[in-house]
C-alpha cells in the first residue's frame, strides 16, 4: 500500500490554493508595468481561473474515491521525486518494500535529450504528472479542436502514459469555448415571442 500519494496531492492542492492569490497579483503588476492591453489581461485571468477550477474539481474528484483507488489516480511531482530516489538505489533505508516493488514493476527512467523522465515500465512513454495535467490537456483539447474525451484521450495516449479518462472529462466539461457551443445548440423553446389574438 503507497501511503504517501494522497498526502503528496493534499500538499500539492493546498499550494495551489495559497500561491493562487499570489500569481493573480504577480500577473496584475507585470500588466500594470508592461502596459498590456485588458484583452491580454482579462485572457491571462482567465487562464489562471480555468486552471484553478480544473485543480479543484479534479482535488474534489479524487477525495470522493476509495481510498486505495485515491493513492494511484495521479503522479505528483512529489511523488514523481520520491520514485525516482527509489529507482536510483541510493537511498535504500528510505522507502519501505512494497514501495520499492511498486516503482521496479510500475516506471522506468529514460533519458530524454539531456533530460530524466519518468517513464511507464510496460509502454515506455513519459508519466503524465499531475502539476502539468492542465496544460497538456489544454494542448491536446485545442491541436483536436475541442475535440471530445475520447478523441482527445487517443491524442494523449500517443506520446504519454497514466493518464484519466475522467480527469480529462473535467477538462472538458471546464472548457468554456466547449460551454459556449453546447449553449448555442441547446434549442429554444418555441414558444412565440407575439401571442397571436391579443392586440
Ligand atoms: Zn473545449
Amino acid at each position: 500500500m503507497i501511503k504517501f500519494n494522497s498526502l503528496s496531492i493534499e500538499n500539492t492542492f493546498l499550494l495551489y490554493q495559497s500561491t493562487y492569490k499570489q500569481i493573480k497579483n504577480i500577473i496584475a503588476d507585470h500588466l500594470f508595468k508592461t502596459m498590456m492591453s485588458p484583452t491580454t489581461n482579462s485572457a491571462l485571468i482567465s487562464y489562471y481561473d480555468s486552471r484553478t477550477h480544473f485543480y479543484e474539481k479534479v482535488h474534489k474528484h479524487i477525495k470522493s474515491l476509495n481510498y486505495k483507488y485515491q493513492e494511484k489516480t495521479v503522479i505528483t511531482e512529489e511523488m514523481k521525486t520520491k520514485i525516482f530516489r527509489c529507482l536510483s538505489n541510493k537511498y535504500p533505508d528510505e522507502f519501505n518494500s512494497t514501495f520499492k516493488s511498486w516503482c521496479r514493476t510500475s516506471f522506468s527512467i529514460r533519458k530524454i535529450g539531456v533530460e530524466s523522465v519518468l517513464c511507464d515500465s510496460k509502454n515506455r512513454k513519459p508519466i503524465l504528472i499531475y502539476e502539468q495535467m492542465y496544460e497538456i490537456f489544454k494542448q491536446i483539447h485545442e491541436e483536436t479542436a475541442h475535440g471530445g474525451r475520447d478523441k482527445c484521450m487517443n491524442s494523449l495516449s500517443v506520446n504519454y502514459s497514466c493518464y484519466n479518462r475522467q480527469l480529462m472529462q473535467i477538462f472538458i466539461n471546464n472548457c468554456q469555448a466547449c460551454q459556449n457551443r453546447q449553449a448555442v445548440k441547446i434549442p429554444m423553446l418555441s414558444k412565440p415571442i407575439i401571442e397571436l389574438g391579443k392586440t
